[in-house]
């Protein structure tokens, strides 16, 4: 070659070129065999090409030119790297050995042949292909995962290694968007696992950045510790290189994928690109699966409510509802939670639940131990009284630390677990009627917009259940008050009838003993009387007569009286037996006495059919004798007297009419007349005791019946009264 033309080619070619006697020593070597091999031309020039870039492995095969022009492949055929373009590995002088391919060509000149070998560095292009082939295949299987825990996972088995790196992680934005969770992570040490569970925006690590900027940072240990203060303290330990990458759909960064790599590591411009691509399709397919994953959330919290509604719906018990509303809530929707109801004061807590059933009786101790004042700043004081709502995704140690709260408690929360809170209000027609609290214990999970939206929902649903319930029970507690009134009445009723029945037997039991032991006396006044008229009448002078006369009247009234008394209360006294009687024969019976008394003849009686009743027979006969009696007694003036007895059926009862056409009676005393003693007119126009209609009404109401009377003044009366029938 001549040197012109060596002196152009050579440092111009983009290939190494280099070139080689039949013993394989080097005679040429160009400036990009220098930059691709590491070896200066100086260096270079004299060497065995052998000794210089085969690598170990191959340096047997390749020991001189010979077998370098006539060499044989793995099968066993026979090849010649003349004139062929061959797919080998060579070596550089920091012992890196590289993808290239080399042709040879010979040229041949007077002195032997000369090798011209062109080589070229295929690293770039292979890696490329290698690159592609892993986009390729983790793609296909990201495609392949629905959930996010399911994306979360292929990133950790297929990702990492894919991207060479030994450790890594996926973590996302909270809602609130100030605190980052740790979704996955691969082989990091315990701390920092704790450490990056979930972490404020705010401390100085990559991911954080990523997450702020939008922008990925790759970097060796020293750069990165020399940016981030963080991460020496909080970042993974052994870290020698690392990459962080922002995850964005939609033009938002909600996460990051953290590559941490024990090895020196160069992130070449290819590397990087190569990095971001594997980034976003990793944040394709978590979006992807947090949509479905939300989808299906949206799909079971209607599928919530709609449960909800029919468990609210299906007790109107105050505590039975709030029992329903707990087993709802826990642990679908939250791990622990609390209702509270106001009760004077305070804010009340009802209906606690914890998914962990051992730990009620401590969410017991560490609501009751701080009562919340209605007026007070507390958080569920404040929705019950403005109805807003409180929703802490994320609430941080610190903060927790920095409540006002004793230790005791403090050691409470932490034992029951709190990460992320919320409450809403309780609402009945517009009213805020009491306050939900949820809240849960581990960092898996948050409540999210979602959540908070879900609570709300159930919020008023429960309300409106809640204030049923109340009413309900209100309703119930005046029903059984009432109830209780009417009892206490009914028993003071019952104390006082049985009170008047005994005094009213006492007075019975005074009238028939008084009335009995009247009845020896009177006969001897009367009899005495009866016997000085018939003897001593002679001797006593007109005046005389007339007192005598006086006191037998007067005697024999007072005879009529006590026995008339004596019938009275001999039917309390003296009840008999009620049997089967032809009233039509009891009638029968009277009209034949009170003719035999009246021998004129001057009245008209008439009955007929009257029924068979059940009743006592007696005091049949005495009730038809009193009132047939009292209608021929209160005649007319000039009127023959006139008697009718009938009796007509209705329903269970026989209605049985006495009427007359004497004298009537005004309607003003139809009441009077059935008290005892009670007369509308004076024994010198009608004789009688004002006993025999009170006889009447104690018969008929012996027997069940009632006893009434209808009457004009100057026509005449019907007195009714009722029998049951048979
Ligand atoms: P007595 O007939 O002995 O006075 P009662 O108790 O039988 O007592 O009657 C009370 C009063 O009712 C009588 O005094 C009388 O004024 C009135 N009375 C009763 N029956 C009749 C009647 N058939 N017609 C008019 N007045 C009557």
């Amino acid at each position: 070659m001549s040197s012109v033309l060596r002196s152009a080619l050579f440092p111009a070619a983009l290939d190494c070129i280099i070139s080689i006697d039949p013993q394989g020593q080097i005679t040429e070597w160009n400036r990009d065999a220098e930059q691709t091999l590491g070896y200066a031309r100086a260096e270079a020039l004299g060497q065995f090409l052998s000794d210089l870039i085969v690598p170990p492995a191959d340096q047997e095969t390749h020991q001189n030119v010979q077998r370098f022009l006539h060499t044989v492949n793995d099968t066993g055929q026979t090849i010649s790297p003349v004139n062929q373009r061959l797919r080998l590995d060579a070596r550089r002088r920091d012992g890196q050995t590289f993808p290239c391919e080399l042709s040879v060509h010979a040229l041949h000149r007077e002195d032997g042949p000369l090798f011209a070998a062109y080589l070229r560095d295929l690293s770039d292009q292979v890696q490329a292909q290698a690159h592609q082939a892993a986009l390729y295949a983790v793609s296909g299987k990201l495609a392949q995962a629905v959930t996010p825990a399911e994306v979360v996972e292929l990133i950790l088995r297929e990702v990492m290694p894919a991207a060479q790196a030994a450790r890594g992680s996926v973590g996302m934005l909270l809602p609130g968007g100030d605190h980052l969770r740790l979704l996955g992570e691969l082989n990091y040490d315990a701390q920092t696992r704790a450490t990056l569970a979930n972490f404020p925006l705010t401390f100085d690590l990559p991911a954080c950045h990523v997450i702020r900027t939008g922008q990925a940072v790759f970097g060796s240990r020293e750069a990165l510790h020399r940016q981030f203060s963080d991460l020496a303290q909080k970042g993974p330990q052994e870290l020698m290189a690392a990459a962080a990458l922002p995850l964005q759909a939609q033009g938002r960064v909600f996460g990051y994928l953290a590559l941490v790599y024990d090895q020196p590591h160069t992130f070449a411009e290819a590397d990087q690109s190569f990095l971001t691509a594997i980034a976003e399709h990793c944040a394709l397919a978590l979006h992807r699966a947090q949509l479905l994953e939300d989808e299906r959330a949206a799909r079971g919290q209607l599928a919530f409510l709609a449960e909800a509604g029919a468990v609210l719906a299906s007790s109107l018990e105050l505590q039975t509802t709030l029992d329903h509303l707990a087993d709802l809530v826990v642990p679908r929707l939250a791990d622990w939670y609390a209702v509270y109801l106001p009760e004077g004061e305070v804010l009340y807590p009802y209906g606690l639940a914890h998914r962990d059933a051992a730990k009620v009786s401590l969410l017991r101790d560490y609501v009751h131990q701080a009562p919340v004042r209605i007026d007070s700043s507390s958080g569920a004081a404040e929705i019950y009284r403005t109805g807003t709502h409180l929703h802490f995704p994320h609430l941080s140690p610190a903060l927790l630390a920095a409540q006002e709260i004793s230790p005791e408690q403090q050691r409470r929360v932490q034992e029951l677990g709190l990460h992320s809170y919320m409450a809403v209000p309780m609402v009945a027609h517009g009213r805020t009627i009491g306050v939900m609290a949820y809240a849960l214990a581990e960092t898996q999970r948050s409540f999210t917009a979602q959540d908070l939206h879900l609570a709300l929902e159930l919020g008023r649903r429960a309300g409106l259940a809640l204030d049923h319930a109340r009413l309900y029970q209100q309703l119930q507690e005046s029903h059984s008050t009432l109830e209780r009134r009417v009892e206490v009445r009914t028993h003071e009723l019952e104390l006082q009838t049985q009170e008047l029945e005994r005094s009213n037997a006492e007075l019975e039991q005074f009238a028939y003993i008084a009335s009995h032991d009247l009845q020896a006396p009177i006969r001897a006044v009367t009899s005495f009387a009866g016997i000085i008229a018939q003897r001593y009448a002679g001797q006593l002078d007109d005046r005389g007569q007339l007192y005598l006369q006086q006191i037998i009247g007067s005697g024999e009234h007072m005879k009529r009286l006590v026995d008339d008394l004596l019938t009275f209360s001999r039917i309390h006294t003296h009840q008999g037996d009620q049997v089967l009687v032809d009233s039509q024969a009891v009638f029968g019976e009277v009209a034949r006495r009170l003719a035999s008394e009246d021998m004129e003849g001057t009245f008209d009686l008439s009955a007929t059919g009257l029924p068979r009743v059940r009743a006592n027979p007696q005091q049949l006969d005495q009730l038809l004798q009193n009132l047939i009696s009292n209608g021929l007694k209160y005649r007319r003036e000039g009127v023959r007297p006139r008697v009718q007895v009938s009796a007509v059926q209705g329903g269970d009862f026989w209605r049985f009419a006495v009427s007359d056409n004497g004298i009537g009676i005004e309607e003003q005393y139809f009441g009077r007349i059935f008290e005892i003693f009670q007369r509308l007119h004076g024994r010198d126009t009608f004789e009688g005791t004002g006993i025999g209609l009170a006889v009447c009404k104690k018969i008929v109401e012996r027997h069940g019946g009632q006893l009434w009377l209808e009457s004009v003044v100057g026509e005449g009366s019907s007195f009714f009264f009722t029998l049951p029938v048979e």
